[in-house]
């Protein structure tokens, strides 16, 4: 996979690109992880990128020329569309970081793990042109109802969840598939050794060896661990008829067992 990233402050990405899981995967060949400086792609002579709003009003707006160039730029690096088509080879996803976006979740860094290109656009400032919105992006993304002062942080989000989902970038492939929200469950809860640690146990099924009582004392600790944390998950999560049961049965009030 290939990312590109355009932002005013490259030097933000440097310590992230290059360590843990997003180096590795880097250092594999897995994904090759670019920044662009969009500022490099402004017209005139002071490099601006920014000006005032049109209608008047405070803040200011970024360009859209400078923006346009450099999504062309790294389009064009790649290979120019007739070529791409011609070669069967998809479009890039152009994803903009805004508030106003598209919440990101799990189901939409597995949906851009199966892409073979993605260009990021970090804002600043009050906005965005917004024939940048409509006529260049294929996305928005928001990583959370909050505003932050710039896209670097949220593009830095997007990118570790999608790239540890590529195939061969996680030691354990089995983790990204057990994570939270994967399977629209919360994962279970987890221990390693001591057994007995400030006279606080292991759960002895964990212990007993036995993988199917493991498995459904795992799935009934996610159901629980959902229901009481995030409940809205179940609405769409994928449950067996007893489990649904189970659950209308701990609503009214918490029995022993199991579905
Ligand atoms: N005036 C804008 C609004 O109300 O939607 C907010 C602009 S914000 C100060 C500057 C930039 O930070 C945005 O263009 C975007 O790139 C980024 N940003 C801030 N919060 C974000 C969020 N929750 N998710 C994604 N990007 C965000």
């Amino acid at each position: 996979m290939r990312i590109d990233v355009l932002t005013l402050f490259p030097e933000m990405f440097e310590g992230v690109f290059g360590s843990s899981i997003l180096g590795k995967a880097k250092e594999r060949g897995i994904v090759s992880l670019n920044t662009v400086n969009f500022r490099d792609f402004a017209l005139n002579k002071h490099n601006t990128v920014d000006d005032t709003p049109y209608g008047g009003g405070g803040g200011m707006v970024l360009k859209p020329e400078p923006i346009f160039g450099a999504v062309e730029h790294v389009t064009g690096a790649t290979t120019n569309e007739g070529e791409r088509k011609a070669a069967g080879e998809k479009s890039p996803r152009v994803i903009l970081m805004c508030p106003q976006g598209t919440p990101f979740t799990q189901s939409k860094a597995l949906e851009l793990a199966e892409e073979s290109h993605l260009i990021f656009i970090c804002g600043h400032y009050e906005g965005y042109d917004e024939r940048i919105r409509e006529f260049l992006v294929t996305d928005e993304l928001s990583i959370g109802d909050y505003v932050l002062t710039g896209g670097e942080l949220p593009a830095m989000v997007v990118i570790d969840a999608v790239v540890r989902l590529l195939p061969g970038v996680l030691g354990n492939e089995l983790s990204a598939v057990t994570d939270s929200f994967s399977e629209g469950l919360l994962e279970y809860p987890h221990y390693t050794r001591p057994a007995e640690f400030r006279g606080w146990k292991v759960p002895d099924v964990l212990l007993s060896g036995h993988h199917a009582e493991i498995e459904k004392w795992r799935r009934m600790q996610s159901l629980l661990r959902t229901f009481a944390r995030r409940p809205d998950l179940l609405e769409s999560a994928d449950l067996t008829a007893a489990e649904r049961r189970w659950l209308d049965e701990e609503r009214r009030g918490p029995k022993d067992g199991g579905p």
